[in-house]
């Protein structure tokens, strides 16, 4: 007899065993890996050294939901700002934890201004930018001898523009005298790995607990992302930060960076995301926030913000009714969490379905929370609405999206207060 066919399975393949970090800010706690959920960064591209210009930036980073912000810290000058922008932050009530973001004079700035090294709650060192020759070792270890003293963890940033070019000549040589040499690209990969691994090592060496590092191997290319952190994953068991580098701009970045987090997230590599998009000119910096919440939401490894599910439209819409209506519920939504996450706990699981007509309109209204089905092509001029699967209403005229805006607030007011909860 036949056995019965096992369940269709969904979800990722099962995550990735590594140890944990956590990056401290006063009470705030943000863990990284062993188990943590994916964590989202990001980063600024303002002058440290302008200390109110970059704590506005890291506001409005944390309020997208940036759970870590990196700034760069490149200058005396920019050392020097870190602790006025920190506490420029705590005047805004913003608890965020900052990361510094060194290179070449990092060993530095660390020893000559001991507030920015205390004011940081993480350092990134980027192990080709610390220094050539005997300088390097030197420079390195004074580096992780800070975040021993200032009991910091680092992340051990490796990024194929700038690698180690003494330990990719050894890799190299190494590869010369194999019976079967590797092509360049599989020298490059090793080269990479073989960085962030012996750095951490080192690290270690100096005394800074295994637990306190993070490793990360950026790369511009999707397919030598997949390669190289499903080789990392495979050497150590320290958390990884993904990222692709230098993704680009607009939606090629973001196709780019979500194609290949997607297939190592769905693997269970990795335990923090960057999304490195370009700024289109006069764009707005938090796109790089949202756009990596939506990879792990849709994934559905992470939930911030409701969903709104919206069809394409099509030639049964001949107006863009439908699309203002799902743009703006999609912003209202949004710009609203930052109040709705403290005072509706479980909203952000909400969906909200906006349709384009009859076609398939109710049958997805109905599997949202709420839906709303406009009117198509030769459709009477009405708008059915949807909640928890059953038609409730209609709505006509020219506030449709108005009322339907408020018929979203009283569904969460009344099914994801604390009350309610309780
Ligand atoms: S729901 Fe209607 S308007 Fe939207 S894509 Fe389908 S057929 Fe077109």
């Amino acid at each position: 007899m036949s056995s019965s066919p096992s369940p269709i399975a969904s979800g990722p393949l099962g995550r990735r065993q590594s140890r944990r970090a956590v990056i401290r800010y006063g009470d705030r706690e943000v863990a990284v890996g062993g188990g943590a959920p994916v964590m989202v960064q990001s980063m600024t591209n303002t002058d440290t050294a302008d200390a109110i210009g970059t704590a506005i930036q890291i506001k409005d980073l944390a309020r997208a939901g940036s759970e870590v912000v990196r700034i760069t810290v490149n200058t005396p000058e920019a050392a020097a700002a870190v602790l006025a922008i920190r506490e420029q932050l705590d005047r805004m009530g913003v608890d965020v934890p900052l990361v510094g973001d060194f290179h070449y004079n990092g060993h530095t700035l660390l020893n000559d201004y001991p507030d920015c090294a205390r004011a940081l709650s993480k350092y990134r060192i980027n192990p080709g930018n610390v220094g050539k020759g005997a300088k390097r070792d030197t420079q390195f270890a004074q580096m992780i001898e800070a975040a021993c003293r200032y009991d910091k963890p680092v992340r051990i940033g490796v990024n194929w523009g700038s690698l180690d070019q003494a330990l990719l000549a050894r890799i190299m040589d190494e590869n010369a005298v194999r019976k079967e040499p590797w092509p360049a690209q599989a020298v490059m990969y090793e080269a990479l790995v073989t960085s962030a691994i012996e750095n951490a090592q080192r690290a270690e060496e100096l005394g800074l607990d295994g637990n306190k590092i993070i490793l990360s191997c950026k790369v511009s290319g999707v397919q030598d992302l997949i390669a190289v952190y499903r080789e990392l994953a495979r050497r150590c068991d320290y958390p990884l930060h993904l990222g692709l580098t230098e993704a680009g701009m607009g939606s090629k970045g973001i196709v780019a960076s979500t194609a290949a987090l997607s297939v190592l997230l769905q693997e269970g590599i990795g335990d923090t995301i960057r999304i490195s998009l370009t700024p289109e000119p006069g764009g707005d910096r938090t796109r790089e926030v949202i756009v990596g919440q939506e990879i792990l939401q849709t994934m559905g490894l992470r939930k911030f913000t409701p969903m709104v599910i919206a069809c394409p439209g099509c030639g049964r819409t001949t107006s863009t009714v439908f699309q203002d209506l799902a743009d703006k519920i999609q912003t209202y939504l949004r710009e609203q969490m930052p109040v709705w996450k403290g005072v509706y706990p479980g909203v952000e699981s909400m969906n909200v379905a906006v349709m384009g007509c009859i076609v398939n309109g109710p049958g997805e209204s109905k599997h949202a929370n709420i839906g709303i089905s406009l009117p198509g092509t030769g459709e009477s001029p009405a708008a059915p609405v949807f909640i928890d699967g059953e038609k409730r209403m209609t709505l006509r005229g020219d506030r449709i999206a108005e009322e339907f805006q408020t018929i979203v607030l009283d569904y969460v007011q009344t099914h994801y207060s604390k009350q309610t909860a309780a």
